[in-house]
């Protein structure tokens, strides 16, 4: 059977908001991170609005595989790329889009401590309560009962081209898959986007 699961569609005014709130509560904690590390890929945009809103100008990339395509879990997560750049002496603050398994977090702060910073903290836009990892900051709680796949704006094509794939294999056809992902997954989309990811679709 198919794996198709619950998700919710959010905004870039989501996203502002979450960049916003995680902004403050940094302030609030008197924490003044001198470079941000975004987790790749996830963590990339949130990195960007982070240091834009804090005044950081150094961002750093470092790559941790885990999830394979949306919401299908591929084995335990795992370092695949170094840290960009240099940080001993440095205050970081490391950022991710979601903890979910926390794993991906926990493993790269395992991995920054190493490079001799003075201090990590951790932020997540969107922090899931079952996560084993919980991080310093976070833009928005979900309820551990209330898990779905957050289709991220900066995600959105590849989710969407991923699911519709799979809705296909249930019911094929464009109005089917655009039923399909709707019941199943509660995500509307507009046909012309279905078309965009599945040109073939009759
Ligand atoms: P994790 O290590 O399980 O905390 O998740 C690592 C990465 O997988 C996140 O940075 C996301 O890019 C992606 N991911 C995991 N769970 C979700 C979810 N529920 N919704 C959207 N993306 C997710």
């Amino acid at each position: 059977m198919e794996e198709l699961p619950r998700c919710r569609r959010t905004s870039w005014t989501d996203v502002e908001r979450w960049a916003d709130t995680v902004t403050e509560r940094v302030r609030r904690a008197g924490s003044a991170p001198e470079a941000i590390v975004g987790l790749t890929r996830g963590g990339w945009v949130p990195a960007r609005l982070l240091g834009d809103r804090l005044g950081v100008h150094r961002l750093l990339s470092l790559r941790v595989q885990h999830w394979g395509v949306t919401a299908s879990r591929d084995g335990r997560a795992r370092l695949t790329e170094g840290l960009s750049g240099e940080v001993a002496g440095l205050r970081l603050l490391v950022v991710d889009d979601i903890t979910d398994t926390g794993e991906s977090l926990r493993l790269a702060r395992e991995h920054v401590l190493a490079a001799r910073p003075r201090s990590v903290e951790t932020a997540a836009f969107v922090h899931i309560a079952s996560s084993s990892f919980v991080p310093d900051y976070w833009g928005e709680e979900i309820p551990r009962d209330a898990w779905v796949w957050v289709v991220f704006p900066w995600n959105y094509w590849e989710d969407l081209r991923t699911l519709a794939e799979r809705a296909e294999r249930l019911t094929p056809g464009l109005e089917a898959v655009r039923a399909t992902l709707a019941e199943r997954c509660g995500l509307d989309v507009p046909l012309e986007d279905l078309r965009r990811v599945r040109p073939a679709l009759p």
